[in-house]
């Protein structure tokens, strides 16, 4: 029988999840397999794989996804976007991940080649938002269906209140459980819960945590994603010796998961980058599992 994260989540126990990218080389892919390998003993509720830009990874990203589902303990989520791709395609990939013993998918827009605030022009035969493809997924089996969520404004909509609209048609077409795009001050997220749930958002969402291991690599990640980077924490990393920026990181990333769960979050979604010691240390700083 499939596990659906949906009904993991409504069992009331935080949710620990981790996130990995389909990597290029032969020593990525050993990178990965290592990381994935040294974060199953957390047990995690899930661990979830992107999908490239221009849906460039599709292959890699099911077939790791079906190999963590065949060879591992934990429960894949495979992500899937609405970008280069016509409506049959989209509907064949569902169909390799059901083959492939995937059941549950993050269905998103994806960005446009300029990044998330460059002018979207949907592929010919495809789909224009990822509600449509919650949609699409839910209609192409038992599929449970997560989605992206945003603490600071998307890029292209620029407004709270536009985000929590979408997040909630994103529910309306049969979205179980949603997980936020990384940020740094606990509010961020409390104030998305607020908002959501004033418009009859109901579904849980899960933050997204991305320690600050480099500063320069945060910076660019931030750019890029439009998640707000606050000033007085970039100047607070800015004013530790290089060497010292990691263990800031892990710090502060530690502190803002403390302050999540103790707010009542519903679990914690740690971007890896496919390395695995960030996400064990904050385990241990928190007494969540294993030491790092
Ligand atoms: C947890 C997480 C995982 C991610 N994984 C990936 C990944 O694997 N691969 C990848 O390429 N990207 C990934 N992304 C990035 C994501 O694809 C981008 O942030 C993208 O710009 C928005 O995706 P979405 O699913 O939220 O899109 P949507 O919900 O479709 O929103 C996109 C834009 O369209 C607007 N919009 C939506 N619906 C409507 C409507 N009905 N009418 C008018 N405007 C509307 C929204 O306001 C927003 O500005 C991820 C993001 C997160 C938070």
């Amino acid at each position: 029988m499939s596990v659906r994260v949906g009904d993991l989540l409504k069992t009331g126990s935080q949710s620990f999840s981790f996130e990995f990218f389909p990597p290029k080389t032969d020593a990525g892919e050993e990178a990965l397999w290592s990381a994935l390998g040294e974060l199953e003993p957390l047990a995690p509720t899930f661990v979830s794989v992107t999908y490239g830009a221009g849906g460039t990874t599709r292959d890699r990203t099911v077939a790791i996804t079906g190999r963590i589902a065949r060879q591992t303990s934990m429960v894949p989520v495979g992500h899937l976007t609405c970008v280069g791709a016509t409506v049959d395609e989209l509907r064949a990939v569902v169909t390799e991940y059901g083959d492939a013993g995937v059941h549950n998918v993050l269905a998103l827009r994806g960005d446009p080649p300029g990044g998330p605030g460059g002018e979207w022009v949907a592929h010919e035969g495809g789909l224009n938002y990822a509600s449509e493809l919650v949609s699409l997924v839910r209609d192409g089996g038992d599929f449970c269906v997560g989605v992206a969520a945003f603490p600071d404004p998307h890029p292209a909509s620029g407004s709270h209140e536009v985000d929590v609209q979408v997040l909630k048609a994103k529910q309306e077409a049969g979205a179980e459980f949603a997980i936020s795009q990384f940020f740094f001050k606990s509010e961020s997220y409390f104030d998305l819960l607020a908002r959501a749930r004033s418009i009859g958002v109901e579904i849980p969402i899960i933050p997204g945590i991305m320690p600050v291991t480099n500063l320069a690599q945060i910076t660019r990640f931030a750019a890029l994603s439009g998640a707000d980077f606050p000033a007085e924490i970039a100047a607070e990393f800015a004013a530790v010796d290089e060497a010292d920026v990691r263990a800031l990181g892990i710090e502060k990333a530690s502190q803002l998961c403390r302050e999540l769960l103790d707010g009542g979050a519903p679990g914690l979604h740690f971007y890896t980058l496919n390395r695995s010691t960030a996400t064990r240390e904050i385990y241990a700083h928190l007494g969540l599992g294993a030491s790092a």
